[in-house]
Parts: structure tokens; C-alpha cells; sequence
């Protein structure tokens, strides 16, 4: 009898990931998550559907004292400010105000909702590329501080300033080289060319805005606290200068924020949790900076920092349910989510954890999990070790609470409610969940389409 010849196939290398341990331990802990600050998650689910948003109070509270802890101990004048872009529900925004956060917009909306939050102009950070003549002059007007990003925006504000009855309070944006790559240069003025020196010495013979900061943000997910020390350095080096040839006292040092959060990115070889710095590790570095320059004890800046995704990160989780269950035709199994890239927007560039919520064996499978959309590219997770889940079982996100209620889209599905835990475990609604009449309301239709 002849036999058959086999099909080749070609030889692949692949890495076991199923339970073999890492220096850490075991890569993979399977535990349900059943409730977030002692409330049951199935009953959230119960009373708001899913998918569904939760802020925790509690966490950003903590967070918030942590961080906030870190630089106070190490120095003497230290000032928190939101940024708004990072997650700008207002009762969110709120709770950062009333722990002692001062408000970072980027836009003319943003700085409309920070007023609407009740923060004081003079507690604005103005920030960001774009703001028109009109956002200027009501920043202006409202003693707000207005962060210079390139010299046609000093022209129009020394324009402004000519005819203004307020003396503008402003501060540039410095971009620069912290051995960071790729450098975020498109903002601000470049230290090391002399630009941003230029920019400060054109505000100062012009007489007509007074410089009172000094800021940079020198990215986002900074994993590496030694560059912050070296921004640090740069604009203290900056402040000397300033005070040597204008005897004049820079108020502030902004360092942006940039702080990583425990999120895994995509690519990267071992988890977020593990590798993130600590609050300490950053506030070490850019304490130390500043102290150790030639800036006047006497004098110290005030330290402001604009840290978003690294506060707010861990308070936010994102509850949904499996939609169905499906072998692909290679054998892999695959799930659908009620959860979409347009929900979850930060799944562009992190690989999310997904926890379930009730029981399960304890076996686990690599698993792609989809989004509902009717499209190819709605994928939440490639690969990620998963037991069985059926129909209706519930899962969890953790680690949403950033730039996810700002960045997503409406598309396709309403965009979820947001619900926030308070710290005595009260549940708020705190953002609607979508419905037509709202999308539809901004839309208009001619008389002869009726
Ligand atoms: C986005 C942004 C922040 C916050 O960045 P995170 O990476 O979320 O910490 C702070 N400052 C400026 C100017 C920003 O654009």
C-alpha cells in the first residue's frame, strides 16, 4: 500500500505562556473580581446595564494623596493641576478641584468647563497649540495662566496686551532632548537651539505679559524617571538665567505630566504593574533636580505638576458581557464583547486585562476577544489567557479611567453610562448612558426630506 505523503508545514517557534512564571511569579493570576469598593458588580449591572463605566471615588482619592505625598515630602512648594483631557466628567474634575487640583485645559471648550467647575481663573493652566484671539483675551481677563506654544501666539497675545486692562500672566512651553526618543518636539520652543531663551527674552524686553512660569511636557508613559530629572534641570537652568540677566523671579516650574500608569502597552514584554515607577521614583527625580540647581533657596519655584493618566488610571473600571462564543477556523477560540474600540479607546495602545466576574474552572485558553462592531479592526485583545466564558457571563476592565470618557467615539452603539462608587459606597450617575434623541439633537433636516 502506498502511503500518503504529508502535507510540510512549516516549523514555528512558540512561547508557553500557561502558568510558567516569570522573576515575578506566575504571569497569569486567575481570580474573579465580583465587586469594586465592596459593591457587587452584578447588581451594578442589574440596576445600569451593561457595558457600564464605574469611577471609584476612593481610588482617586488615595492616588491623588499618594502622588501628592511623594513631592510634598521632598519639597517645600508643590501645586497639582487636572488635566482635563485625561478624563473631563465634571464630577470627576470635581473631586481632583476639591482635593486641592488646580485645573490644565488645552482647548477654549475645556477651559469653559473647568470656569463651569467652579475653579478660579487664576487656577487655569492654559496650555495646547491652538487657543483663539477670543480664548486668549478671556484668559487674560480672567488672570488665568496662559502657556505659550510658538511665536505667532506671543505676537497675538503681545498684540492683545497692548489694549488689555490686565497685565497677562503667562509661561512658554520648552520641548527639549531627556533622552526620550522619538523627542516631542511639534510643542513649544526648543531649549537646546536657544529658541525657548528667545522666546523668554522677547516676553521680557516686551514688557507687556508678565512671564511667571516655566513649563514642559516632555510626553506620555514616561517609563523612565531620570528624564524628568533631566527636564527638571533644564528649565531650572532656564530660571538662572532669567534671574541673572533680568533679576527677575520665575513664580513656577511646570513639568507636565507624562506619568506612566500601570497599564501594559502593547509590545511590551512584561506587565505594566510590574514595571510602572512609583509617585517616589518621579518626585525624586525632579526634587532632586531642582535642588541641586543654581536656583536661589530663597527664591524656590513653585513645583506645579500636571500628572493625568497615572491619577486616574486605576479608578476607573469598565464592566461588559460576552456576547457569544466562537472557534475560529484555525481552532482558536474567540469571544465577542459588548465592548468595542470605540468604548474602550485606550485598547489602541494597551494590551487591557479582562477579568470575568463569576467563578471558573481553572484552566485557561489564548483567546481573541472582539468588540460588536461590524468591523475587522474591533479587536480588544488578540491574545490574552482566558477560561471558557459563555453567553451573558460578565467581564471586567480595570484600569480605564483614563482618556477613555474623553476619547471615545460615538459609533455604531450608544456610549455607556458612567457610574461613580462615592466613598461612603453611594452609586451616582454621573453621565447618562446615550440615546437617540440626544444623538440626534444637534442634527437638522430640510423641509423637503420631512
Ligand atoms: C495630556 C497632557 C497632560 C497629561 O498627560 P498624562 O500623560 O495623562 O499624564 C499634562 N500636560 C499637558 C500639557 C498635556 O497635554
Amino acid at each position: 500500500m502506498k502511503k500518503e505523503k504529508k502535507v510540510f508545514e512549516r516549523p514555528f517557534i512558540k512561547k508557553i505562556t500557561i502558568n510558567v512564571p516569570n522573576k515575578f511569579g506566575k504571569t497569569t493570576s486567575f481570580y474573579p473580581l465580583q465587586e469594586i469598593d465592596g459593591i457587587k458588580i452584578k447588581e451594578m449591572v442589574e440596576k445600569y446595564g451593561s457595558p457600564l463605566f464605574i469611577i471609584s471615588e476612593q481610588t482617586i482619592i488615595n492616588t491623588y494623596k499618594e502622588a501628592y505625598r511623594a513631592f510634598s515630602l521632598r519639597y517645600p512648594k508643590v501645586q497639582f493641576a487636572w488635566s482635563y483631557k485625561t478624563n473631563y466628567l465634571d464630577a470627576v474634575c470635581r473631586i481632583f478641584h476639591k482635593l486641592g487640583s488646580w485645573a490644565e485645559v488645552v482647548s477654549g471648550f475645556e477651559y469653559e468647563k473647568a470656569l463651569r467647575n467652579g475653579i478660579s481663573g487664576d487656577k487655569i493652566i492654559f496650555n495646547g497649540p491652538y487657543k483663539t484671539k477670543e480664548d486668549l483675551i478671556k484668559a487674560i481677563e480672567n488672570n488665568s495662566l496662559i502657556h505659550i506654544d510658538n511665536f505667532d501666539e506671543m505676537y497675538t497675545l503681545f498684540e492683545i496686551a497692548e489694549n488689555a486692562k490686565k497685565l497677562p500672566k503667562v509661561a512658554i512651553r520648552v520641548n527639549m532632548d531627556t533622552g526620550i526618543y522619538p523627542q516631542w518636539s511639534r510643542f513649544g520652543f526648543n531649549y537646546e537651539n536657544g529658541e525657548a531663551l528667545e522666546a523668554i527674552q522677547r516676553i521680557m524686553i516686551n514688557k507687556k505679559l508678565l512671564l511667571v512660569g516655566l513649563h514642559t511636557h516632555i510626553g506620555t508613559y514616561i517609563m523612565a524617571p531620570w528624564a524628568y530629572a533631566t527636564a527638571a534641570a533644564k528649565l531650572a537652568h532656564l530660571w538662572v538665567l532669567v534671574k541673572n540677566k533680568f533679576n527677575h523671579n520665575i513664580e513656577y516650574i511646570d513639568i507636565g505630566g507624562g506619568f506612566a500608569s500601570k497599564n501594559t502597552l502593547k509590545g511590551a514584554y512584561l506587565p505594566g504593574t510590574d514595571t510602572c515607577p512609583t509617585f517616589e521614583q518621579y518626585a525624586d527625580a525632579i526634587t532632586s533636580a531642582i535642588i541641586n540647581s543654581n536656583i536661589d533657596i530663597e527664591n524656590l519655584p513653585l513645583l506645579i505638576l500636571e500628572t493625568g493618566r497615572a491619577l486616574i488610571d486605576d479608578a476607573g473600571y469598565l464592566i461588559g458581557s460576552v456576547v457569544a462564543n466562537k472557534k475560529l477556523p484555525d481552532g482558536k477560540p474567540a469571544l465577542i464583547i459588548n465592548i468595542g474600540v470605540n468604548t474602550l479607546f485606550t485598547s489602541w495602545w494597551y494590551n487591557h486585562q479582562i477579568i470575568p466576574v463569576q467563578e471558573f474552572p481553572l484552566y485557561s485558553e489564548s483567546t481573541v476577544v472582539y468588540g460588536p462592531l461590524c468591523m475587522n479592526i474591533d479587536v480588544i485583545r488578540e491574545e490574552i489567557q482566558l477560561p471558557p466564558l459563555k453567553k451573558d457571563d460578565l467581564i471586567v476592565i480595570p484600569r480605564v479611567g483614563a482618556y477613555n470618557t474623553t476619547q471615545w467615539l460615538q459609533f455604531i452603539t450608544y456610549r455607556p453610562p458612567v457610574i461613580l462608587i462615592d466613598t461612603n459606597k453611594n452609586l451616582h450617575v454621573i453621565r447618562e448612558k446615550e440615546n437617540l434623541n440626544y444623538i440626534s439633537s444637534l442634527e437638522k433636516l430640510p423641509d423637503h426630506l420631512k
